[in-house]
């Protein structure tokens, strides 16, 4: 459905995407993920056109973007929805107004249009709401407005850049499962563009992991933070508050927190003691992984290390140093996918 090949893009001398490849499938939910300026935005719209890029390739649906005709890359604009983090509503329109635009740009006959949209609003749960103006909705109800103005076109691909970033929490998640339900009901392949760890663990079975322009991880997302490199690490740093004496060993449980077991095991073995200074359920799509930070003396931690790894239980040091060349997971790699 889209590959990209090497891709790069410069604003005036600077390299905003640097050899980027990636593939996405039909029907498949793909996360792009990256801290601010890590280049998300950039490469989402070198996806659909709006950006032109300077070296590389990338198609979409069999065509290399870059060599369309304007016609053309109309044409597939339609094929790829856009949803934005400011929802981008006309505000003098009505939410019936604002779903019926693109219709109306592409001369669909009133009637038609007044049942797609009617289908729409239903879709995404604001039947009654057609004669509202955006000033009167919340912003979960914005976004609504805004995915099913995208959806008008009956495209094949939705592209969301940061989605979900306005919303608070709760309104996410009601977002993200609208989003999941639309992939699953219509077979539409999501490119989800976010800086939320959340939004990817929740809903994207393959990620990419962009750090100053440049891939530093691709794989099936559960695979990426259970074995994370150091720019995930970097990222996702800041979710835990570490002891800064000794190490802080992080261990992942497949099956839910069942390890704690495993671990009493390891310190009965290897003579050690540790104390667990973090630990959490979280869902990767349909699965709940469990995690347990573990604070060790450093003298402990190569034994602790080889003794998990032996049990294939994933394991990461949270505060390592960063190693000089994070090495990309691949997907045949990732045993979590
Ligand atoms: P993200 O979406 O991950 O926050 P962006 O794709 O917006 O990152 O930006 C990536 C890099 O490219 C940043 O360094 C940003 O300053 C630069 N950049 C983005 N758009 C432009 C532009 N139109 N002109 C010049 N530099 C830009």
């Amino acid at each position: 459905m889209i590959e990209v090949r090497g891709l790069r893009k410069e604003y005036s001398g600077h390299t905003a995407l640097r050899d980027i490849s990636f593939k996405v499938s039909r029907g498949e939910i793909f996360g792009i993920v990256g801290g601010s300026g890590a280049g998300k935005s950039t490469l989402l719209r070198c996806l659909n056109g709006l950006e032109a890029y300077d070296g590389g390739s990338v198609r979409v649906m069999g065509r290399e973007v870059a060599a369309l005709p304007p016609a053309d890359l109309r044409g597939l604009r339609g094929r790829m929805g856009m949803v934005f983090q400011s929802f981008n509503l006309m505000s003098r329109r009505d939410v019936f107004g604002n779903v019926s635009f693109p219709l109306e740009i592409r001369g669909l006959p009133k009637e038609v249009a007044r049942e797609r949209v009617t289908e729409l609003l239903r879709l995404v749960g604001l039947e009654g709401k057609s004669r509202s103006r955006p000033a009167n909705l919340s912003g979960g109800q914005k976004q609504r407005v805004g995915i099913a103005r995208a959806l008008a076109l009956n495209p094949d691909v939705l592209l969301c850049d940061e989605a979900t970033s306005a919303l608070d929490p709760r309104t996410t998640a009601s977002i993200l499962e609208l989003l999941r339900g639309i992939n699953e009901r219509l077979g539409l392949t999501i490119v989800l563009v976010t800086h939320q760890m959340e939004v990817v663990k929740r809903l994207a079975g393959r990620t990419l992991l962009l750090e100053g322009g440049a891939s530093c991880g691709l794989g099936g997302t559960a695979g990426l933070f259970l074995d994370p490199p150091a720019s995930m690490l970097r990222l996702t740093k800041e979710e835990y508050l570490l002891p800064d004496r000794g190490v802080n060993l992080r261990v992942s449980f497949p099956r839910g927190l069942a390890g704690e077991e495993a671990l009493s095991a390891m310190a009965r073995a290897l003579r050690l003691d540790f104390s667990i200074v973090g630990g959490r359920l979280e869902r990767y799509q349909d699965r709940m992984l469990g995690f347990l930070v573990l604070n060790m003396a450093e003298e402990h931690l190569e034994a602790a290390l080889a003794w998990l790894r032996e049990r294939k239980l994933p394991c990461c040091v949270l505060d390592a140093p960063a190693p000089q060349a994070p090495q990309a997971l691949q997907p045949e790699e990732d045993e979590y996918a």
